[in-house]
């Protein structure tokens, strides 16, 4: 239930930006100046809840044998660094010393860059937060990803949340490339002040 609460714990944790709307700016730049400027939240797509009853179903531990993660593991840890000012909900944080961050989503597919940013940033909240991290792992149902963590993964990232805390400030929206699939099924369409000009 993160993306429904973009707004509720935004106000709770003062400037911090979740970082599901982090994969959102990766998306689609539009988007978090909508959430933010027009206080929208659409409602969730049927995969979007076809993968909040994977999670329901418990499969992280399922995902942490397959991927013979170290332990201790622990799931869906939430973590806000005021430092970076995000916060978000990681699906396995493993490890002691060095620590492996996982993001699972129930279904492989072609686009997947936006999910391999929101990761890198999770990296660097626990990075900050938790302690060092070494492998930043995404899964995509039976596919899996793995991402050496190193100095310029955490600069990315850091570079990335002020350029989307810069955007969603913004009293104009950002810049768009139009890809006419995207927009064509957007939730965010109706309002999208860049789709309609
Ligand atoms: S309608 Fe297109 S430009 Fe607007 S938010 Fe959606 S994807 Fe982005």
């Amino acid at each position: 239930m993160v993306e429904k609460m973009f707004l509720g714990i935004h106000y709770t944790y003062r400037r911090a930006i979740p970082v599901t709307l982090i994969k959102e700016y990766c998306w689609c730049p539009a988007i978090p100046w909508i959430v933010y400027n027009y206080g929208f939240e659409p409602d969730y797509t049927p995969s979007m809840i076809e993968g909040f009853e994977y999670r329901a179903k418990r499969r992280l531990d399922e995902v942490a044998d397959r991927l013979g993660l170290p332990e201790p593991r622990r799931y869906e840890v939430f973590v806000l660094s005021r430092k970076l000012g995000v916060y978000g909900y990681i699906d396995i944080v493993a490890g002691s010393k060095r620590l492996t961050v996982v993001e699972v989503k129930a279904f492989k597919t072609k686009r997947w860059k936006h999910f391999e940013k929101q990761l890198i940033v999770y990296a660097a909240i626990v990075n900050s937060e938790l302690g060092p991290v070494n492998k930043a792992i995404l899964v995509l149902g039976k596919k899996t990803i793995s991402i050496e963590i190193m100095d310029r993964d955490i600069a990315i990232a850091k570079k990335l949340i002020d350029e989307v805390r810069r955007a969603i400030e913004s009293p104009e929206p950002p810049r768009v490339n139009h890809v006419k699939n995207k927009c064509l099924y957007c939730r965010y369409r109706r309002l999208c002040p860049v789709y309609s000009t």
